[in-house]
């Protein structure tokens, strides 16, 4: 199963204040989102992914798992219903995202779809090293080959949701050689201790065989901004689950990326825009390394 849409319009800059396109010379990057399921990229990158349309980058979210029955807070009781609803969601986010955006569904089964288990347990129980290595394979096999013009954003993986470290695995088997970086998932990472977001990124940095920068990612106005990406996802998250996210956005000043030397280069013009704030973190950069 393969499904995509394309958003084009550019709404929404009124919705950041003191802020404005930048001149887009030199401006023809793509970028791509390792999405573990469809809501993973608004959740953990929204203020990210704004920023980036604005200034006129192409991106692409690359939905992995998204045969799913998964529905939580409303989807209709069957699987058809459930991704329907939730193709929806999505378009309406891309809708708000605007600029040259899109997104594609690789049509994967999802953890409790692929081993017949609830999601509960799917986030309890350690998954089979199998189910690992066979879908982190198949995903490999989904995953497009890309031009070195594209940058990555891929999970970090932090939780335990088996999808995510897939996703996470197969990204970095796929595109270590291209500019990447890895972002916090949400919303696991807001219940997850600063020590164990440290060890997953000193695990990631350790498999990249590169060290990891963070920066944050804010500009005015991104935290309405989020609430309005999140609630796009009705079926999949509830009001006390989206203050959890904005919550941990805003204790962190921003939406935390964690890039390579590459990534960053490719930044530069963007950081070296004042209307733009994507700052480096020194402390926390210290503390990982
Ligand atoms: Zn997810």
């Amino acid at each position: 199963m393969y499904k995509e849409s394309h958003a084009c319009e550019s709404a929404g800059i009124q919705q950041m204040p003191g802020s404005a396109l930048p001149d887009k010379a030199g401006v023809s990057r793509q970028i791509m989102v390792i999405s573990p399921h469809i809501d993973d990229a608004a959740f953990s990158l929204a203020a990210t992914l704004k920023l980036l349309a604005l200034a006129g980058t192409m991106v692409r979210i690359v939905n992995c798992f998204t045969l799913t029955g998964f529905a939580p807070f409303g989807g209709g009781n069957d699987r058809l219903t459930a991704m329907t609803r939730r193709r929806h969601e999505e378009e309406l986010f891309l809708h708000h995202l605007g600029g040259n955006s899109r997104s594609d569904d690789l049509g994967l089964e999802d953890a409790p779809a692929r081993t017949g288990l609830g999601v509960r347990a799917v986030l309890i129980q350690p998954s089979s090293s199998y189910d690992i290595t066979a879908t982190a394979i198949h995903l490999v096999e989904r995953l497009e080959e890309v031009g070195n013009e594209t940058a990555v954003l891929a999970p970090l993986a932090i939780g335990n949701h088996p999808d995510h470290y897939i996703a996470r695995q197969a990204a970095l088997e796929k595109y270590r050689h291209l500019p990447i970086a890895f972002y916090e998932d949400l919303p696991y990472a807001a219940s997850a201790t600063s020590e164990r977001i440290a060890g997953t990124v000193r695990e990631t940095a350790a498999m990249l065989e590169h060290s990891l920068q963070v920066f944050l990612v804010r500009w005015p106005g991104d935290s309405p901004w989020k609430q309005k990406c999140c609630s796009c996802y009705k079926s999949q998250i509830s009001q006390t689950g989206i203050e959890k996210i904005l919550n941990y956005m805003q204790s962190n000043n921003g939406e935390r990326l964690w890039c390579s030397d590459r990534f960053v280069n490719g930044w530069k013009w963007l950081s070296a825009d004042s209307r733009f704030l994507i700052e480096q973190e020194q402390c926390l950069a210290d503390c990982i390394s």
